[in-house]
């Protein structure tokens, strides 16, 4: 057409025709544009410096552990990329996949998808990003190696050991706090834990992780808790104090299944719950509880009659209407009242203790062949 042929304009670069389809860009066609014109770029000298032992890297300035899964020294290279390459135009962008290169370096791939002018298409460009690494060793891991640890968790129980009980109860929650702290954080949690004399050492790179285990401890065993600071040093960087805080954890006298004096009735701690320490009365066979308070500040009459594990036992010989007999292995009979709030027959094993002369049956044994 001669009014098209007049019209028509052509690529200044690859001299191809203009199109309705295809309007030139700055009189360019759109591939040769695209081709001068990047969405991706990429700023010079990128280096990322990355810590080998605890696997997290340096993003603005801040520790951070990578997102993503595997390699923790790829998925770092891929998010340090994503981060500091800069995308023109409109668009997205993501790191595709990483790859180690040989001289400390890592090449990541990257696509960005949108357009670089609006005049042109949404379109997907891809590119080869390198990036050098520097391996260092972050502030906390070389507060680790020191052995530095700004807080310590000092649980012990008052006036006895640590039960096994208690023991894989502190370890279940100090394993529970640092799982929901590394998932909340990405920080990889340093700590250690020490047995001394009376119980266990707990230290820790963060005041916060400490305060939350002496926190559910305190919750799930009733201890009670004090902090206190000590100053060590000053941080001339900072301007600021350095002080290393310490919590004593302190358990109660009685532990779960003790006998106990609870302010003059003859009981069994059955476990720490709701602010209250739990007991079941054994003469009266009712439940009762003493306040978390009470207890700590010495309000309540509180002795320990006899330890768990240091129960009698024995069978039961006869019931009749006065009360049970029982026998212990080496052939003693002892007269109890009947238990009030379980059925106890003959040949039955039961657990009891002897208080002020009486024989008070604890519980029956399980795990015996009645005979
Ligand atoms: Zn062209
Ligand atoms: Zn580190």
């Amino acid at each position: 057409m001669v009014y098209g042929d007049l019209l028509t304009r052509f690529c200044s670069i690859c001299g191809r025709l203009e199109s309705p389809e295809m309007p030139l860009v700055d009189n360019l066609c759109w591939d040769c544009y695209k081709a001068r014109n990047k969405m991706i770029i990429v700023p010079k000298d990128l280096t990322m410096e990355f810590c080998g032992s605890c696997g997290s890297y340096k993003l603005h300035g801040n520790w951070v552990k990578p997102k993503g899964l595997g390699d923790p020294k790829l998925s770092s290279a891929m998010e340090f990329v994503e981060e500091h390459v800069k995308l023109k135009g409109s668009g997205s962008l993501r790191a595709l996949e990483a790859r180690g290169i040989g001289g400390g370096r890592i090449s990541v791939l990257v696509r960005a998808h949108g357009t670089v002018d609006s005049r042109i298409p949404v379109y997907d460009e891809e590119l080869w990003v390198d990036l050098k690494v520097k391996s260092v060793v972050c502030p906390r891991c070389a507060k680790v190696a020191s052995g530095y640890f700004s807080s310590i968790v000092q649980v012990r129980a008052h006036g006895r050991p640590l039960t096994q009980h208690e023991l894989s109860i502190i370890n279940e929650i100090v394993e529970k706090v640092l799982n929901s702290e590394f998932n909340r954080s990405g920080f990889t949690l340093n700590y250690k834990v020490e047995a001394v004399r009376g119980g266990l050492d707990y230290k820790f790179d963060n005041f916060r992780l400490a305060r939350k285990v002496a926190y559910e401890i305190y919750k799930r065993l009733g201890a009670l808790i004090k902090e206190s600071h000590k100053v060590i040093g000053f941080d001339g960087s900072r301007g600021s104090r350095i002080s290393r805080l310490s919590i004593s954890v302190r358990l109660p006298s009685f532990s779960m299944g003790d006998i106990v004096n609870f302010n003059g009735r003859i009981a069994r701690y059955e476990g720490f719950s709701g602010g209250k320490f739990l007991y079941y009365d054994l003469e009266s066979g009712v439940k009762g509880s003493v306040n978390y308070r009470d207890a700590w500040h010495g309000n309540v009459e509180i002795n320990i009659i006899c330890r768990s594990n240091e129960l009698y036992s024995g069978f039961v010989n006869s019931i009749t209407d006065d009360g049970v007999e029982v026998v212990d292995s080496s052939g003693r009979v002892y007269k109890a009242l009947k238990p009030s709030s379980f059925n106890i027959d003959v040949g039955n094993h039961v657990n009891f203790i002897v208080f002020n002369g009486k024989t008070i049956i604890v519980s029956k044994r399980r795990g015996f062949i009645e005979r």
